[in-house]
C-alpha cells in the first residue's frame, strides 16, 4: 500500500469538523495554492476550503498530493508527540503536564515603559523589542486592538519597532490568530519571525517543523507562547460586560484575568466579573484545547501567581534560554527565583491538569503524519 498522504479531505473531517481545531490559522498560512481563507466573523474563528477548488470538504491539490495544511496543523493526529520529539529530542513525561522546560523563573522587563505596558511583568514585550533589536528576527506576529480600541477586537498585527511592540503590549481575552499576520510580515520584507500566540498558536511552528513544511517552517524563528485556560466570544462584550454589568466595551480601558475577570473604566472605576458567569462565552475552539502552558514554545509566559508586575516564564528550548541569558547580561530584564512564590508552581500543575483533561482522543493519536 503506497504511504498515506494526509490532506485538507483528512484535515477537515478529523480537525476541523470535530472540534478540534483551535482556528490557530497555520494551515491557512502554509497552503501555497491559497486555497484555504480564514473566518473570524461572529466568532466562528475557523479555516475553510474556497468553493472553486474542491469545496468544503476536498481540495484539488491535495488530490494531486499536497499535504502542507496537514503537516503545519498543531491539531492533527500525533501532534503533541511528534513536535515534543522535533524540539526537545524525546516525548514527555505524563507527569510533565506543563510541558517539557528546563527552568521556571519570574521574570521582567527594566525598561519602566516595556513594564508599565506588558500585562505582567511585560516580559514578552522585552524579548520582542531585544530580538527584533539584536537581529534575531525582522518582524514579530503579534496582536493588537483594532482602530482605536473601543470596539475590543483583538486582530493579528506586525511589529517591527520598539513602538509597535509597544502598541500591541497587554492581553486581551478574545481570539487573536496572530499565524495570520505572516503574509504582511513577509509583505514587508520580513524573513525570519517571531510569533506570539497562546499554546494553539505557539505549537505550530513545532508542528511546520517537526514535519518539514517548507520554507513556512523555517522562517519562523522565535517562538513566545502564552499560557492560556481558555478565550471568550466576542459577544462576551455587549451580552455579558454591558447586558448584566453595565460596562459599556468602549469605555473599558483595561482587562486581567486573576481568578476573576478585572475591569478597569476610562472613568478610574474598577468592577470584577466572576469566571463562572462568563463560562457561557467560552469560545468552541478551546473546548477541547489540552495545552495551558504553551507547550512547544522557545519561552512561555504567563500572569498566575502572587506577584502581579512579575511574568512566570517556563524556558523550554536551548534558543529561549540563550536569548533570556543575554537578555538578562545586558539587563534587559531582571529575574527572581520561582520559589519566592511557593504557590505558583502548584497552581500551574493544576491548570494545566484542568486543560489535559479536554483533550480529545483525535489530540492523541499515535499515527505520524505521513512524509510522503
Ligand atoms: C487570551 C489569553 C489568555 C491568557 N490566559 C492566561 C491564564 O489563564 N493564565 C496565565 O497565567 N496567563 C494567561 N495569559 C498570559 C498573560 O495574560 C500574559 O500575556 C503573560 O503573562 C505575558 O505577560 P507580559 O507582561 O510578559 O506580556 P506583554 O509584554 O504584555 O505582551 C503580551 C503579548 O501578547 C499578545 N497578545 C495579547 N492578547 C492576545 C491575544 N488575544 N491573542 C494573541 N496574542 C495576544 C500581545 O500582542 C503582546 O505581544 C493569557 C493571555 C492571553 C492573550
Ligand atoms: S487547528 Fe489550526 S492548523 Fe489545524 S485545522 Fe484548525 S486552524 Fe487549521
Ligand atoms: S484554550 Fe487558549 S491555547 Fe487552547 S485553543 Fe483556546 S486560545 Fe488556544
Amino acid at each position: 500500500m503506497p504511504p498515506e498522504k494526509p490532506q485538507w479531505r483528512e484535515l477537515f473531517a478529523e480537525v476541523v469538523t470535530t472540534g478540534a481545531c483551535t482556528g490557530c490559522a497555520a494551515c491557512v498560512v502554509t497552503c501555497p495554492y491559497d486555497v484555504l481563507g480564514y473566518d473570524d466573523a461572529d466568532g466562528v474563528y475557523r479555516p475553510f476550503h474556497v468553493a472553486q477548488d474542491g469545496g468544503a470538504d476536498d481540495c484539488t491539490h491535495g488530490q494531486r498530493g499536497c499535504t502542507l495544511c496537514t503537516r503545519a496543523c498543531p491539531r492533527f493526529r500525533a501532534w503533541e508527540p511528534e513536535i515534543d520529539q522535533h524540539l526537545f529530542g524525546r516525548v514527555r513525561a505524563e507527569d510533565e503536564v506543563a510541558g517539557i522546560s528546563r527552568e521556571v523563573v519570574l521574570a521582567r522587563a527594566t525598561d519602566p515603559e516595556l513594564l508599565a505596558a506588558g500585562q505582567d511583568g511585560g516580559l514578552v514585550s522585552a524579548l520582542l523589542v531585544y530580538a527584533l533589536e539584536h537581529d534575531v528576527i525582522d518582524a514579530a506576529l503579534v496582536s493588537y486592538l483594532e482602530g482605536d480600541g473601543t470596539t475590543w477586537k483583538a486582530i493579528p498585527g506586525v511589529a517591527r519597532t520598539r513602538s509597535e511592540v509597544l502598541a500591541a503590549a497587554g492581553s486581551r481575552y478574545t481570539y487573536s490568530a496572530n499565524t495570520l499576520a505572516y503574509s504582511e510580515a513577509l509583505a514587508a520584507g520580513a524573513e525570519r519571525l517571531g510569533l506570539v500566540g497562546m499554546g494553539c498558536q505557539a505549537s505550530a511552528p513545532g508542528a511546520m517543523a517537526a514535519r518539514k513544511a517548507g520554507k513556512v517552517a523555517r522562517r519562523f524563528q522565535l517562538t513566545i507562547g502564552l499560557l492560556c485556560s481558555k478565550t471568550f466570544d466576542d459577544a462576551i462584550f455587549p451580552e455579558l460586560f454591558e447586558a448584566r454589568y453595565g460596562l459599556a466595551r468602549a469605555e473599558i480601558s483595561k482587562m486581567n484575568i486573576k481568578g476573576v475577570f478585572q475591569v478597569w473604566m476610562r472613568d478610574g472605576s474598577y468592577h470584577e466579573v466572576p469566571l463562572k458567569h462568563a463560562r457561557d462565552w467560552t469560545r468552541e475552539g478551546c473546548l477541547k484545547c489540552p495545552d495551558f502552558a504553551a507547550e512547544h514554545a522557545d519561552v512561555s509566559a504567563g500572569g498566575i501567581g502572587a506577584f502581579g508586575d512579575w511574568t512566570l516564564t517556563l524556558v523550554r528550548t536551548e534558543k529561549g534560554a540563550d536569548l533570556l541569558a543575554a537578555m538578562a547580561a545586558d539587563g534587559a530584564i531582571e529575574t527572581r527565583p520561582v520559589g519566592d512564590d511557593p504557590g505558583v508552581l502548584p497552581l500551574l500543575e493544576k491548570l494545566s491538569n484542568v486543560s489535559r483533561k479536554r483533550g480529545p482522543g483525535t489530540t492523541r493519536r499515535m499515527i505520524p503524519v505521513g512524509t510522503g
